[in-house]
Parts: C-alpha cells; sequence; structure tokens
C-alpha cells in the first residue's frame, strides 16, 4: 500500500491534482448519476450519460496536466461565479432560520445585507459597513 501510495505522488508531481472546479464537476457528475435513475426516456438518458462521460474526462484531464497555470486560471475565473451562487443560497437559507426574529435589509448606500431585529414600527437602521443611517417602517 505504501509502495503504492509512493508511485502515486510521483506520477501526480507537476500535475495539476483538484481545486474547487474539479470538486464542482465531480459533484456535478453525481448529481446527473442520480437524476439518470429517474429518466425513463432512452435518447434523454443517453445524452445524460455522454455528457457525464464529457465531465469524467474533462476532470481527469485537469487533474493530470501539466500545465498549471492555464488550469489555475480557470479556477480563478470559475471562483468569484461560485462564490456568488454559494453567498445567495446562504442568504436565502439564513432568511429561513431567522424568518421568526429577525428582518434582512439591503443598505440603500453600499447595498450590505443588514439583520435587523423583527419589531413592528418605524426604525432608524445604521449600517456598521458605511456608517449612513435610513429609515425603515416594519
Ligand atoms: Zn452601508
Amino acid at each position: 500500500m505504501r509502495q503504492l501510495m509512493k508511485r502515486l505522488a510521483i506520477f501526480m508531481q507537476g500535475r495539476y491534482g483538484t481545486d474547487t472546479l474539479n470538486n464542482f464537476l465531480c459533484v456535478l457528475f453525481f448529481v446527473l448519476w442520480i437524476v439518470n435513475i429517474f429518466v425513463f426516456n432512452t435518447t434523454a438518458s443517453l445524452v445524460i450519460d455522454l455528457f457525464q462521460l464529457a465531465l469524467l474526462a474533462l476532470i481527469l484531464f485537469r487533474s493530470l496536466s501539466r500545465n498549471i497555470t492555464k488550469r489555475s486560471a480557470e479556477n480563478r475565473k470559475f471562483l468569484p461565479i461560485y462564490n456568488s451562487v454559494k453567498s445567495w443560497f446562504k442568504l436565502t437559507w439564513n432568511k429561513f432560520r431567522d424568518r421568526k426574529d429577525f428582518r434582512y435589509l439591503k443598505c440603500p448606500i453600499c447595498k450590505a445585507q443588514l439583520r435587523v431585529k423583527n419589531k413592528k414600527g418605524m426604525h432608524t437602521v445604521r449600517c456598521p459597513r458605511c456608517g449612513s443611517e435610513f429609515d425603515k417602517k416594519i
């Protein structure tokens, strides 16, 4: 086993390995696998199979690639998209979790998300990021 790990380490030397984009592609691969269980149309199922095969080839190509600069550049392009989608899901989840006790407001100046206590009436809200104040009726 140790010998095998050593050989793998030598094989992976100078190769790109994995990153956030590859992890995302792997998750997509498994999601498609599960989706395909419920697809009964033969043509649609075949299209998903082919797409999965292409995904697998892409994942392997990126992991084993020796062009590290280009692979990192791809990952850097992917990260802002991934992070904005991830933070949207996080905010939506937080809004749902705090729906009884808090309200989420957007600062009109810097667009920061603010969480305020869910108390009825007029409130003066002060944004902690930019320091501006605005009135909000809840
Ligand atoms: Zn602000």
